[in-house]
């Protein structure tokens, strides 16, 4: 099963794997930086093409599951394991061929090794940090070729006067030359990544929930005065009235089924008082099955406004 809260998108395309690598311009003499090599797919090619791979994955599982693949291989006898020290956190790097090294742990948090090229199909939530963390790493390396979702790479390449243009293109263009490679369908992926969830599915979320709960319980500790409510009351009148203009309901379901939304979540989300509480919000206005991609400004405050009063605030 894979985690969706680590952006776990496996590319199951071989020829777009062929094709990614063919464009990195890979010498057989390049150390590869990898990120997130989930269950090894690019990693392979990487291999065949570069003269060694060091890949970090924060997975502990697909770790392990990278360590079965390539021990089958003529190297499997000189699988080695070492402990490196990484500021400021201790994290464990695996040889799991003379060639391949892997570091379990978050790349955000580990200084990067010395690597030639960068090449990875990365879980989109970390996009913006990663990149300026790549941008500000030294020594120089050539080139990175990294998968982005569409809306994040057409920012970085965006020119002055696109509607994208913003300051990540600015900053990124001031270090490197950017350029926009290959669009890849979503589905290339299993399980395709699809951000058309519906606000029940996302409330469902394990760390949606728990955040929630603990800012819930540091209000409530606190006493936090009633002050704040009339003015939340108001607000849900405007908006309810906006809402009745009756707009977007948006209920419609997009091509396929929520395929998605079977897969593992990211922890146990069994029943408790709290997530009754919350999607009971949900419930009471009509927004379980909405899509937040299709949700309006108006509809936003809305559901907002409903869970205020229900004494759940966001920050
Ligand atoms: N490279 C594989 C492929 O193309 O099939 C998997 C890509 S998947 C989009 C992203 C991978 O990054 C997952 O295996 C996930 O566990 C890992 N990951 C998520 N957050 C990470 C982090 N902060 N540091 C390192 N790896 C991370």
């Amino acid at each position: 099963p894979f985690h969706k809260s680590k952006g776990q998108h496996i590319l199951r395309n071989p020829l777009l794997i062929d094709t990614i690598v063919q464009k990195s311009g890979i010498k057989s003499t390049d150390v590869i930086l990898e990120i997130g090599p989930g269950t090894g797919n690019l990693t392979k090619k990487l291999l065949e093409a570069g003269k060694s791979v060091i890949a970090i994955e924060l997975d502990p599982r697909m770790v392990l599951e990278l360590q079965r693949r390539f021990q089958g291989t003529p190297f499997s006898n000189r699988l080695k394991y070492s402990i490196f020290r990484f500021w400021p956190f201790r994290l464990k790097a695996e040889l799991v061929s003379p060639r391949s090294q892997v570091i379990q742990g978050d790349v955000l948090k580990c200084d990067l090794p010395y690597f030639d090229i960068c090449v990875a199909n990365i879980p989109y939530q970390i996009s913006s940090p990663l990149t300026f963390k790549l941008l500000a790493h030294r020594p120089l390396f050539r080139c990175a070729v990294i998968m982005f979702q569409r809306e994040f790479a057409m920012r970085l390449v965006a020119q002055p006067g696109d509607t994208l243009y913003c300051r990540l293109s600015v900053n990124t263009q001031l270090l490197s030359r950017v350029s926009h490679l290959l669009k890849v369908g979503k589905n290339n992926f299993r399980p395709p990544p699809r951000k058309n969830k519906t606000l029940g599915s996302i409330f469902r979320q394990k760390s949606v929930l728990s955040l929630l709960e603990k800012n819930y319980k540091t209000l409530r500790a606190l006493q936090l005065p009633e002050n704040g409510a009339s003015e939340d009351t108001e607000m849900t009148m405007d908006v309810s009235a906006l809402g009745d203009t009756g707009e977007d309901t948006s209920m419609e379901i997009d091509d396929g089924a929520d395929e998605e939304e079977m897969e593992m979540e990211d922890g146990d989300t069994r029943g408790s008082e709290f997530k009754d509480k919350v999607l009971g919000v949900l419930k009471q206005g009509g927004f379980e099955e909405k899509r937040s991609s299709k949700l309006t400004q108006a509809d936003f405050m809305h559901v907002l406004s409903l869970f205020n009063r229900a004494g759940i605030h966001f920050s």
